[in-house]
Protein backbone atom coordinates (compact mmCIF):
# COMPACT_ATOMS: atom_id res chain seq x y z
CA UNK A 1 0.00 0.00 0.00
CA UNK A 2 1.36 3.52 -0.61
CA UNK A 3 1.99 5.63 2.50
CA UNK A 4 0.36 9.21 1.18
CA UNK A 5 2.46 12.03 1.23
CA UNK A 6 1.72 14.74 4.55
CA UNK A 7 1.33 18.07 3.81
CA UNK A 8 1.63 21.28 6.16
CA UNK A 9 0.77 24.64 5.96
CA UNK A 10 2.02 27.26 7.94
CA UNK A 11 0.07 30.78 7.21
CA UNK A 12 0.64 34.45 7.72
CA UNK A 13 -1.43 37.44 8.08
CA UNK A 14 -5.26 37.91 7.75
CA UNK A 15 -8.12 36.04 7.23
CA UNK A 16 -7.74 35.95 3.50
CA UNK A 17 -5.12 33.93 4.04
CA UNK A 18 -6.09 31.40 6.77
CA UNK A 19 -9.32 31.38 4.25
CA UNK A 20 -6.99 30.30 1.24
CA UNK A 21 -4.77 28.05 3.50
CA UNK A 22 -8.05 26.22 3.73
CA UNK A 23 -8.27 26.12 0.12
CA UNK A 24 -4.89 24.82 -0.10
CA UNK A 25 -5.77 22.26 2.51
CA UNK A 26 -8.50 20.61 0.77
CA UNK A 27 -7.13 20.62 -2.76
CA UNK A 28 -3.98 18.64 -1.51
CA UNK A 29 -6.24 16.13 0.18
CA UNK A 30 -8.50 15.70 -3.34
CA UNK A 31 -4.97 15.03 -4.57
CA UNK A 32 -4.26 12.24 -2.60
CA UNK A 33 -2.08 13.95 0.64
CA UNK A 34 -3.27 13.96 4.22
CA UNK A 35 -2.18 16.65 6.82
CA UNK A 36 0.78 16.63 8.52
CA UNK A 37 1.47 17.41 12.55
CA UNK A 38 4.50 19.52 12.09
CA UNK A 39 7.23 20.45 9.61
CA UNK A 40 9.31 17.61 11.03
CA UNK A 41 7.02 14.84 9.27
CA UNK A 42 5.58 16.85 6.48
CA UNK A 43 6.48 15.90 2.96
CA UNK A 44 5.50 19.26 1.30
CA UNK A 45 5.48 22.37 3.35
CA UNK A 46 3.49 25.06 2.33
CA UNK A 47 3.96 29.25 3.39
CA UNK A 48 1.23 31.16 3.06
CA UNK A 49 2.78 34.58 3.21
CA UNK A 50 1.49 37.96 3.82
CA UNK A 51 3.43 41.15 3.20
CA UNK A 52 1.42 43.13 5.34
CA UNK A 53 3.32 42.77 8.27
CA UNK A 54 6.76 44.70 8.78
CA UNK A 55 9.80 42.70 7.78
CA UNK A 56 8.08 39.83 5.60
CA UNK A 57 10.16 39.11 3.82
CA UNK A 58 13.13 38.84 6.00
CA UNK A 59 10.78 36.44 8.12
CA UNK A 60 10.41 34.25 5.23
CA UNK A 61 13.53 33.44 3.95
CA UNK A 62 14.97 33.07 7.74
CA UNK A 63 12.10 30.07 7.74
CA UNK A 64 13.19 29.29 4.37
CA UNK A 65 16.15 28.45 5.70
CA UNK A 66 15.45 26.62 8.16
CA UNK A 67 13.46 24.55 5.74
CA UNK A 68 16.31 24.15 3.77
CA UNK A 69 18.37 22.48 6.13
CA UNK A 70 15.21 19.81 6.64
CA UNK A 71 15.00 19.74 2.34
CA UNK A 72 18.89 18.04 2.53
CA UNK A 73 18.00 15.55 5.09
CA UNK A 74 14.88 14.24 3.83
CA UNK A 75 14.53 12.83 0.27
CA UNK A 76 11.67 14.34 -1.50
CA UNK A 77 10.50 16.91 0.51
CA UNK A 78 9.02 19.91 -1.28
CA UNK A 79 8.41 23.56 -0.44
CA UNK A 80 5.98 25.79 -1.85
CA UNK A 81 5.57 29.53 -0.97
CA UNK A 82 2.14 31.40 -2.36
CA UNK A 83 0.28 34.40 -0.74
CA UNK A 84 1.07 38.11 -1.14
CA UNK A 85 4.57 38.40 -0.90
CA UNK A 86 4.81 35.81 -3.70
CA UNK A 87 2.70 37.74 -5.56
CA UNK A 88 4.62 40.59 -5.10
CA UNK A 89 8.26 39.64 -4.94
CA UNK A 90 7.26 36.55 -8.22
CA UNK A 91 10.37 35.14 -9.47
CA UNK A 92 12.98 37.34 -6.69
CA UNK A 93 11.59 34.01 -4.27
CA UNK A 94 13.11 31.13 -6.31
CA UNK A 95 16.02 33.14 -7.10
CA UNK A 96 17.04 34.33 -3.66
CA UNK A 97 15.97 30.30 -2.26
CA UNK A 98 16.15 28.23 -5.22
CA UNK A 99 15.33 24.83 -3.81
CA UNK A 100 11.68 25.96 -3.23
CA UNK A 101 9.85 23.77 -5.35
CA UNK A 102 6.73 26.08 -6.59
CA UNK A 103 6.09 29.75 -6.35
CA UNK A 104 2.36 30.67 -7.06
CA UNK A 105 0.18 33.65 -5.89
CA UNK A 106 -3.15 35.08 -4.53
CA UNK A 107 -4.91 34.64 -7.75
CA UNK A 108 -4.23 30.82 -8.25
CA UNK A 109 -4.40 29.11 -5.62
CA UNK A 110 -6.52 26.75 -7.25
CA UNK A 111 -3.45 25.24 -9.43
CA UNK A 112 -1.33 24.71 -6.06
CA UNK A 113 -2.06 21.23 -6.86
CA UNK A 114 -1.11 20.99 -9.99
CA UNK A 115 2.19 22.96 -9.95
CA UNK A 116 3.29 20.28 -7.17
CA UNK A 117 2.75 17.64 -9.75
CA UNK A 118 4.53 19.40 -12.18
CA UNK A 119 7.44 20.17 -10.19
CA UNK A 120 8.20 16.51 -9.25
CA UNK A 121 8.73 16.24 -13.06
CA UNK A 122 10.22 19.23 -14.04
CA UNK A 123 11.73 20.59 -11.14
CA UNK A 124 11.26 24.26 -9.44
CA UNK A 125 8.11 26.07 -10.96
CA UNK A 126 6.65 29.36 -10.79
CA UNK A 127 3.33 30.83 -11.93
CA UNK A 128 2.07 34.21 -10.73
CA UNK A 129 -1.49 35.63 -12.60
CA UNK A 130 -2.78 38.92 -12.51
CA UNK A 131 -6.27 37.91 -12.69
CA UNK A 132 -7.77 35.70 -10.34
CA UNK A 133 -9.04 32.26 -11.83
CA UNK A 134 -11.08 30.80 -9.38
CA UNK A 135 -13.03 32.61 -6.12
CA UNK A 136 -11.26 30.48 -3.19
CA UNK A 137 -15.21 30.02 -1.56
CA UNK A 138 -15.39 28.26 -4.84
CA UNK A 139 -12.46 25.81 -4.08
CA UNK A 140 -12.79 22.26 -1.53
CA UNK A 141 -11.96 22.93 1.61
CA UNK A 142 -10.57 21.76 5.27
CA UNK A 143 -12.13 23.65 7.64
CA UNK A 144 -10.68 24.28 11.08
CA UNK A 145 -13.98 24.31 12.53
CA UNK A 146 -16.55 22.07 11.74
CA UNK A 147 -19.60 24.95 12.86
CA UNK A 148 -17.98 27.85 11.45
CA UNK A 149 -16.82 28.91 8.19
CA UNK A 150 -15.50 31.98 6.05
CA UNK A 151 -16.90 32.69 2.54
CA UNK A 152 -15.45 35.03 0.17
CA UNK A 153 -17.54 37.86 -1.17
CA UNK A 154 -15.42 39.86 -3.22
CA UNK A 155 -11.39 39.87 -3.79
CA UNK A 156 -9.06 43.19 -4.40
CA UNK A 157 -10.04 46.64 -3.65
CA UNK A 158 -10.58 49.53 -5.76
CA UNK A 159 -9.21 52.35 -3.09
CA UNK A 160 -5.04 53.52 -2.92
CA UNK A 161 -4.49 53.65 0.98
CA UNK A 162 -1.42 55.01 0.92
CA UNK A 163 -0.02 52.92 3.75
CA UNK A 164 -1.85 49.67 2.07
CA UNK A 165 -0.16 47.47 -0.34
CA UNK A 166 -3.29 44.74 -0.70
CA UNK A 167 -4.41 46.97 -4.20
CA UNK A 168 -1.38 45.76 -5.66
CA UNK A 169 -1.24 42.20 -4.70
CA UNK A 170 -4.73 41.52 -4.85
CA UNK A 171 -5.80 43.34 -7.89
CA UNK A 172 -9.12 44.79 -8.61
CA UNK A 173 -11.93 44.90 -6.92
CA UNK A 174 -14.34 41.40 -7.96
CA UNK A 175 -17.52 41.12 -6.67
CA UNK A 176 -18.93 37.02 -6.29
CA UNK A 177 -22.05 36.43 -7.93
CA UNK A 178 -25.06 35.97 -5.59
CA UNK A 179 -26.18 32.91 -6.15
CA UNK A 180 -23.09 31.51 -6.00
CA UNK A 181 -22.71 33.08 -2.59
CA UNK A 182 -26.12 31.81 -1.52
CA UNK A 183 -25.70 28.04 -3.07
CA UNK A 184 -22.70 27.88 -0.82
CA UNK A 185 -23.55 28.94 2.31
CA UNK A 186 -26.62 26.51 1.61
CA UNK A 187 -24.51 23.92 1.43
CA UNK A 188 -22.35 24.86 4.34
CA UNK A 189 -25.90 25.16 6.81
CA UNK A 190 -26.81 21.48 5.51
CA UNK A 191 -22.97 20.22 6.72
CA UNK A 192 -23.57 21.60 10.30
CA UNK A 193 -22.42 24.75 9.58
CA UNK A 194 -24.05 27.37 11.70
CA UNK A 195 -22.00 30.27 11.50
CA UNK A 196 -20.35 31.93 8.64
CA UNK A 197 -17.87 35.08 8.38
CA UNK A 198 -18.24 37.17 4.89
CA UNK A 199 -15.07 38.33 3.51
CA UNK A 200 -14.48 41.12 1.48
CA UNK A 201 -11.46 43.61 1.50
CA UNK A 202 -14.40 46.58 1.29
CA UNK A 203 -17.78 44.45 1.61
CA UNK A 204 -19.74 47.80 1.54
CA UNK A 205 -18.93 47.89 -1.82
CA UNK A 206 -19.89 44.27 -2.79
CA UNK A 207 -21.95 44.28 -6.18
CA UNK A 208 -20.69 47.68 -7.23
CA UNK A 209 -19.42 45.56 -10.24
CA UNK A 210 -21.98 43.16 -10.68
CA UNK A 211 -25.82 43.82 -12.46
CA UNK A 212 -27.55 43.57 -14.91
CA UNK A 213 -30.10 45.88 -16.11
CA UNK A 214 -31.79 47.78 -13.73
CA UNK A 215 -31.03 45.34 -10.84
CA UNK A 216 -27.26 45.80 -8.71
CA UNK A 217 -26.66 44.05 -5.99
CA UNK A 218 -25.92 45.59 -2.53
CA UNK A 219 -24.29 44.10 0.34
CA UNK A 220 -27.55 44.98 2.41
CA UNK A 221 -29.25 42.51 -0.13
CA UNK A 222 -26.71 39.77 0.61
CA UNK A 223 -27.39 40.09 3.98
CA UNK A 224 -31.03 39.69 4.40
CA UNK A 225 -30.30 36.72 1.42
CA UNK A 226 -28.04 35.01 3.92
CA UNK A 227 -30.61 35.87 6.97
CA UNK A 228 -32.80 33.79 5.11
CA UNK A 229 -31.16 30.38 5.05
CA UNK A 230 -31.68 28.18 7.85
CA UNK A 231 -29.22 26.37 10.39
CA UNK A 232 -27.38 29.54 9.67
CA UNK A 233 -27.22 31.24 13.14
CA UNK A 234 -24.48 33.94 12.62
CA UNK A 235 -23.31 36.09 10.08
CA UNK A 236 -20.27 38.44 10.84
CA UNK A 237 -18.75 40.00 8.28
CA UNK A 238 -14.98 42.08 7.69
CA UNK A 239 -14.05 44.53 7.02
CA UNK A 240 -16.22 47.64 5.88
CA UNK A 241 -14.89 50.98 4.62
CA UNK A 242 -16.25 53.61 6.77
CA UNK A 243 -16.58 55.52 4.05
CA UNK A 244 -18.78 53.04 2.11
CA UNK A 245 -20.23 52.11 4.94
CA UNK A 246 -24.13 53.54 4.44
CA UNK A 247 -27.67 53.33 6.02
CA UNK A 248 -28.96 50.40 3.94
CA UNK A 249 -25.90 48.11 5.65
CA UNK A 250 -27.06 49.54 9.19
CA UNK A 251 -30.83 48.92 8.47
CA UNK A 252 -30.17 45.26 7.44
CA UNK A 253 -27.61 44.46 10.22
CA UNK A 254 -30.24 45.69 12.44
CA UNK A 255 -33.25 43.61 10.85
CA UNK A 256 -31.09 40.44 10.12
CA UNK A 257 -31.61 38.45 13.22
CA UNK A 258 -28.49 35.79 12.59
CA UNK A 259 -26.17 39.25 11.55
CA UNK A 260 -24.03 39.67 15.06
CA UNK A 261 -24.10 42.91 16.74
CA UNK A 262 -20.69 43.58 16.23
CA UNK A 263 -18.95 46.24 13.83
CA UNK A 264 -15.53 46.50 13.24
CA UNK A 265 -15.28 50.12 11.42
CA UNK A 266 -11.68 50.88 10.94
CA UNK A 267 -10.79 54.36 11.91
CA UNK A 268 -7.25 54.38 11.13
CA UNK A 269 -7.08 57.90 12.04
CA UNK A 270 -8.99 60.97 14.08
CA UNK A 271 -7.24 63.28 12.24
CA UNK A 272 -8.81 64.61 9.21
CA UNK A 273 -5.54 65.95 8.02
CA UNK A 274 -3.70 62.34 8.54
CA UNK A 275 -7.19 60.69 6.94
CA UNK A 276 -6.55 62.93 3.70
CA UNK A 277 -3.05 61.78 3.59
CA UNK A 278 -3.82 58.38 3.68
CA UNK A 279 -6.57 58.63 0.93
CA UNK A 280 -9.21 57.07 3.33
CA UNK A 281 -12.23 59.42 1.92
CA UNK A 282 -14.09 60.41 5.04
CA UNK A 283 -13.58 63.10 7.95
CA UNK A 284 -13.75 62.12 11.85
CA UNK A 285 -16.91 64.10 12.01
CA UNK A 286 -18.07 61.80 9.06
CA UNK A 287 -17.24 58.36 10.71
CA UNK A 288 -19.03 59.51 14.31
CA UNK A 289 -21.99 59.78 12.38
CA UNK A 290 -21.70 57.05 10.78
CA UNK A 291 -21.09 54.65 13.98
CA UNK A 292 -23.97 57.05 16.11
CA UNK A 293 -26.85 55.70 13.68
CA UNK A 294 -25.11 52.33 13.69
CA UNK A 295 -25.63 52.25 17.47
CA UNK A 296 -29.22 54.17 17.34
CA UNK A 297 -30.59 51.38 15.52
CA UNK A 298 -28.49 48.74 17.43
CA UNK A 299 -28.05 49.72 21.16
CA UNK A 300 -26.15 46.89 22.33
CA UNK A 301 -23.71 47.13 19.38
CA UNK A 302 -19.79 46.35 20.11
CA UNK A 303 -17.25 48.34 18.45
CA UNK A 304 -14.03 47.92 17.48
CA UNK A 305 -11.82 49.26 15.15
CA UNK A 306 -7.99 49.61 13.91
CA UNK A 307 -5.62 52.45 14.22
CA UNK A 308 -2.17 53.52 12.88
CA UNK A 309 -0.57 55.61 14.95
CA UNK A 310 2.90 57.68 13.94
CA UNK A 311 1.53 57.90 10.21
CA UNK A 312 4.32 59.98 8.25
CA UNK A 313 4.26 63.72 9.26
CA UNK A 314 1.25 63.06 12.36
CA UNK A 315 2.05 65.21 14.90
CA UNK A 316 0.80 65.96 18.17
CA UNK A 317 -2.04 67.50 17.48
CA UNK A 318 -3.03 65.07 14.89
CA UNK A 319 -2.60 62.07 17.22
CA UNK A 320 -4.46 64.21 20.15
CA UNK A 321 -7.66 64.34 17.37
CA UNK A 322 -7.41 60.13 17.29
CA UNK A 323 -7.23 60.32 21.08
CA UNK A 324 -10.36 62.70 21.04
CA UNK A 325 -12.53 60.52 18.63
CA UNK A 326 -11.56 57.08 20.68
CA UNK A 327 -13.24 58.69 23.33
CA UNK A 328 -15.85 59.39 21.99
CA UNK A 329 -16.31 56.04 19.81
CA UNK A 330 -15.78 54.21 23.36
CA UNK A 331 -14.43 50.97 21.27
CA UNK A 332 -14.82 47.60 22.95
CA UNK A 333 -11.24 47.18 21.49
CA UNK A 334 -9.03 48.36 19.49
CA UNK A 335 -6.11 47.10 17.08
CA UNK A 336 -3.44 49.44 17.55
CA UNK A 337 -0.39 49.51 14.85
CA UNK A 338 2.84 51.51 14.96
CA UNK A 339 3.04 52.68 11.12
CA UNK A 340 6.11 50.84 9.91
CA UNK A 341 6.70 51.01 5.46
CA UNK A 342 5.46 48.98 3.68
CA UNK A 343 7.75 49.19 0.49
CA UNK A 344 5.92 49.66 -2.51
CA UNK A 345 3.46 51.83 -1.01
CA UNK A 346 3.05 55.68 -1.47
CA UNK A 347 3.62 56.39 2.37
CA UNK A 348 6.73 54.53 2.46
CA UNK A 349 8.54 57.49 0.54
CA UNK A 350 7.34 59.75 3.26
CA UNK A 351 10.72 58.96 4.78
CA UNK A 352 11.71 62.49 5.49
CA UNK A 353 8.50 62.48 7.71
CA UNK A 354 8.50 59.21 9.46
CA UNK A 355 7.93 59.82 13.38
CA UNK A 356 10.64 58.87 15.83
CA UNK A 357 9.95 55.58 17.14
CA UNK A 358 10.25 56.53 20.69
CA UNK A 359 7.24 59.22 19.79
CA UNK A 360 5.07 56.50 18.43
CA UNK A 361 5.58 53.97 21.44
CA UNK A 362 4.47 57.31 24.18
CA UNK A 363 1.22 57.74 21.91
CA UNK A 364 0.71 54.00 21.78
CA UNK A 365 0.91 53.76 25.28
CA UNK A 366 -1.22 56.74 25.78
CA UNK A 367 -4.21 55.56 23.45
CA UNK A 368 -4.13 51.71 24.83
CA UNK A 369 -5.00 53.51 28.11
CA UNK A 370 -8.16 55.15 26.41
CA UNK A 371 -8.77 52.15 24.92
CA UNK A 372 -9.11 49.96 28.24
CA UNK A 373 -10.62 52.30 29.87
CA UNK A 374 -13.79 52.03 27.47
CA UNK A 375 -13.13 48.01 26.90
CA UNK A 376 -13.42 47.40 30.62
CA UNK A 377 -16.35 49.69 30.79
CA UNK A 378 -18.54 47.66 28.25
CA UNK A 379 -17.39 44.50 29.70
CA UNK A 380 -18.22 45.61 33.42
CA UNK A 381 -21.11 46.56 32.18
CA UNK A 382 -22.36 43.27 30.95
CA UNK A 383 -21.58 41.38 34.44
CA UNK A 384 -24.94 39.81 35.98
CA UNK A 385 -26.45 39.17 32.12
CA UNK A 386 -26.65 36.10 30.47
CA UNK A 387 -25.40 35.57 27.13
CA UNK A 388 -25.48 33.54 24.14
CA UNK A 389 -21.80 31.98 22.92
CA UNK A 390 -20.85 30.07 20.73
CA UNK A 391 -18.10 27.47 21.78
CA UNK A 392 -14.88 27.28 20.11
CA UNK A 393 -12.94 25.20 22.17
CA UNK A 394 -10.72 24.94 25.18
CA UNK A 395 -9.49 27.35 26.55
CA UNK A 396 -5.32 28.24 25.41
CA UNK A 397 -4.90 28.81 29.32
CA UNK A 398 -6.59 26.00 30.86
CA UNK A 399 -7.91 23.22 29.11
CA UNK A 400 -10.61 22.73 31.82
CA UNK A 401 -12.07 25.82 30.97
CA UNK A 402 -14.57 26.56 27.70
CA UNK A 403 -14.16 29.30 25.73
CA UNK A 404 -16.91 30.45 23.48
CA UNK A 405 -17.69 34.01 21.89
CA UNK A 406 -20.72 36.22 21.83
CA UNK A 407 -22.89 37.56 19.09
CA UNK A 408 -20.50 40.69 19.89
CA UNK A 409 -17.50 39.05 19.55
CA UNK A 410 -16.44 39.03 23.19
CA UNK A 411 -14.93 35.95 24.67
CA UNK A 412 -16.49 33.99 27.27
CA UNK A 413 -14.53 31.47 29.65
CA UNK A 414 -16.51 28.88 31.70
CA UNK A 415 -16.68 25.30 33.04
CA UNK A 416 -19.11 22.95 32.31
CA UNK A 417 -19.57 19.20 31.71
CA UNK A 418 -21.18 17.53 28.47
CA UNK A 419 -20.55 20.58 26.24
CA UNK A 420 -18.91 20.60 22.93
CA UNK A 421 -16.97 22.42 20.33
CA UNK A 422 -20.30 24.29 18.47
CA UNK A 423 -22.79 24.55 21.05
CA UNK A 424 -24.27 27.31 21.82
CA UNK A 425 -24.44 27.74 25.54
CA UNK A 426 -25.98 30.33 27.45
CA UNK A 427 -23.15 32.03 30.25
CA UNK A 428 -23.99 34.32 33.39
CA UNK A 429 -21.28 37.00 33.38
CA UNK A 430 -19.36 37.23 36.71
CA UNK A 431 -16.51 38.69 35.94
CA UNK A 432 -14.87 41.18 33.27
CA UNK A 433 -11.69 41.67 32.29
CA UNK A 434 -10.39 44.58 29.27
CA UNK A 435 -10.40 41.73 26.84
CA UNK A 436 -12.90 38.55 28.30
CA UNK A 437 -15.43 37.39 30.46
CA UNK A 438 -15.83 34.88 33.25
CA UNK A 439 -19.31 33.17 33.77
CA UNK A 440 -21.25 30.50 35.27
CA UNK A 441 -22.47 28.07 32.41
CA UNK A 442 -26.24 28.44 32.69
CA UNK A 443 -27.28 25.82 30.00
CA UNK A 444 -27.34 25.11 26.52
CA UNK A 445 -29.33 27.09 23.57
CA UNK A 446 -31.01 25.88 20.00
CA UNK A 447 -30.16 29.06 18.02
CA UNK A 448 -28.06 32.45 18.40
CA UNK A 449 -31.03 34.37 16.31
CA UNK A 450 -31.35 37.20 18.68
CA UNK A 451 -34.63 39.32 18.78
CA UNK A 452 -34.88 41.66 15.57
CA UNK A 453 -33.65 44.94 16.02
CA UNK A 454 -36.04 47.34 14.23
CA UNK A 455 -35.47 50.56 14.31
CA UNK A 456 -36.01 52.88 11.80
CA UNK A 457 -32.84 53.81 9.76
CA UNK A 458 -32.69 58.07 8.98
CA UNK A 459 -30.74 58.72 6.31
CA UNK A 460 -27.20 60.40 7.10
S1 LIG B 1 -9.48 49.81 1.71
FE1 LIG B 1 -7.43 50.69 1.96
S2 LIG B 1 -6.58 49.52 3.70
FE2 LIG B 1 -8.32 48.34 2.94
S3 LIG B 1 -7.45 46.90 1.46
FE3 LIG B 1 -8.12 48.68 0.30
S4 LIG B 1 -6.30 49.98 0.14
FE4 LIG B 1 -5.91 48.50 1.78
Amino acid sequence: MTVPRRYLIQTFGCQMNEHDSERIAGLLEQDGLVAATSVDDADVVVLNTCCIRENADNRLYGQLGHLKSLKESRDGMQIMVGGCLAQKDRDQIQSRAGYVDVVFGTHNVASAPGLLRRSVLEGPVMEILDEHEAYPSALPARREADHSAWVTIQIGCDNNCAFCIVPSVRGKEVSRRMGDIIHEVEELAKDGVREITLLGQNVNSYGRDLGVGQYRPEFSDLLRALDAIDGIDRIRYTSPHPKDFRPDTIAAMAECASVCEHLHLPLQSGSDRILARMHRGYTASRYLEKLRLARESMPDLAVTTDIIIGFPGETDEDFAATLAVAEVAQYDSVYTFIYSPRPGTEAATMIDEFVDPDVAARRMELLDEVVERSALAKHQARVGRVELALVEGPSKKDPNVWSARTGQNKLVHFSADGVNIGDLVEVRIEYAAPHWLRGVFVGKHSSARRARTRIAVTAL
